[in-house]
């Protein structure tokens, strides 16, 4: 547990001022930027820190296509350039590795309308794909650029490779926030206490120990914070969120970690280091049992032992599952509530969360106190938006 040392609240763990509900990657990362900024804050967690959807083997930071350009993939372009300081930073205050390392991407393309459409984007990087000095490229190649990991039949016209996609080891990145965290002087953390109720306005969040009081609360309770804000929401006509279930597999193979995460269709192939490869993930609405994994991840391991043919007689040492939280809009969902401005969603990362949530989290934590200048967020991105949108009536 971190120190507590908050001048304006009295000690303890019953006041801060800011409660962070939920310590998956964006709860992490709110907390790391309200200790540079010297924010007494509280971290809660039901379980233990990572134990949701952040826990999970794959790691992808996957950029959008360069072509079509928006202020939502700029938002992404420079979060997944600033990540890498971000993460350097991290790992120099605690001497642990989170695994991250920019890869590269590889698509093949069966076809060859794709090829077609790969050289837009190849200019479009060109115009796109360029922030703080650095530049990234999608090239687009007749065969694979490295020997013994992709099959080179898969791409009957082509390869894309970019070279500005990336990968972390979430559980290496998750353990490295926080362990910064328990170092830090102005956050707290408590685990394994549910927040069972929230009354922003009065400023108190209920537990079963009793109740915290905060000045300002910061929900990012992975998917579990849609129905507490339905809840707090009037005039919705459907749920702000919901969960998407997600199944992926971790390999161990003698593969170079340097290797390209490859993308098709769905399918994601990581090499991580100290010989393993993840593979994922399956996107499911509608599930029984969320923690368990079946057949759709065989179908998986199966494509993916086809299209790289050294993962063949490598051993599965972990099958996992976990629910994304995806939001109504689809886009992540950060900002103060309209109707209790002292509470900020910081949730909706869905598949991305990992190559955002920094971003995400350093936005709402300054929105939530006001620290000029405020971080812009692309209008989908807001709470306020996906509140507009779920109050449609469809
Ligand atoms: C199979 C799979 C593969 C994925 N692959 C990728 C990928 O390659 N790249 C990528 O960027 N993303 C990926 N994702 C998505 C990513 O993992 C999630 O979007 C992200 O982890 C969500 O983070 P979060 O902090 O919002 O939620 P979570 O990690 O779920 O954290 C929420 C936390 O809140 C806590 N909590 C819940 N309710 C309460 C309460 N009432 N009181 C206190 N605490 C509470 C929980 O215990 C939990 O620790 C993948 C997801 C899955 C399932």
């Amino acid at each position: 547990m971190g120190k507590a040392d908050n001048p304006a609240r009295p000690a303890g763990q019953s006041s801060a001022d800011l409660l962070i509900v939920g310590g998956g990657i964006m709860g992490l990362w709110a907390a790391v930027h309200a200790e540079q900024l010297g924010v007494g804050t509280l971290l809660v967690d039901a379980g233990y820190l990572g134990q949701g959807a952040s826990g999970g083997v794959l790691g992808a930071l996957m950029p959008h296509m360069p072509d079509r350009w928006s202020d939502k993939k700029q938002f992404q372009l420079e979060a997944l350039v600033a990540l890498e300081t971000e993460i350097a930073r991290i790992e120099a205050e605690t001497g642990l590795s989170a695994g991250y390392r920019r890869s590269g991407r590889l698509i093949p393309l069966p076809k060859p309308h794709l090829r077609t459409i790969a050289l837009r984007h190849e200019q479009d990087a060109v115009n796109n794909w360029r922030h703080d000095g650095r530049e990234f490229r999608w090239h687009v190649l007749d065969a694979p650029p490295v020997d013994d990991w992709i099959d080179p039949t898969a791409g009957a016209s082509g390869f894309v490779q970019d070279t500005l996609a990336a990968r972390v080891a979430p559980r290496s990145l998750v353990a490295a926030l926080a362990a910064f965290l328990r170092g830090a002087r102005h956050v707290r953390i408590i685990e394994g206490l549910a927040i069972d109720g929230l009354d922003p306005d009065r400023g108190i969040a209920s537990t079963r120990q009793g109740e915290i009081r905060f000045d300002r609360c910061i929900l990012s309770a992975g998917h579990r914070s849609f129905p507490m804000l339905d809840g707090m929401t009037t005039a919705l006509q459907s749920p702000l969120g919901q969960p998407v279930k997600g199944q992926a597999a971790l390999l161990k193979a003698d593969v170079d970690p340097g290797m390209p995460v490859i993308f098709r269709d769905g399918l994601y192939v990581v090499a991580h280091e100290g010989g393993h490869v993840a593979v994922g993930s399956t996107s499911e609405d509608r599930f029984d049992d969320p923690l368990s994994t079946d057949e759709r991840l065989d179908d998986l391991l199966t494509s993916a032992r086809s299209l790289v043919p050294s993962l063949g007689g490598a051993e599965v040492v972990e099958r996992w599952a976990g629910l994304r939280p995806k939001a109504i809009d689809r886009d992540p969902m950060v900002g103060a509530h309209p109707e209790h401005p002292s509470l900020i969603a910081l949730t909706g990362g869905f598949k991305v969360s990992f190559g955002l949530a920094h971003q995400l989290a350093a936005a709402a934590v300054y929105e939530a106190f006001r620290i000029l200048p405020l971080i812009y967020l692309p209008e989908t991105f807001t709470l306020k938006n996906h509140i507009a949108v779920a109050s449609r009536k469809t």
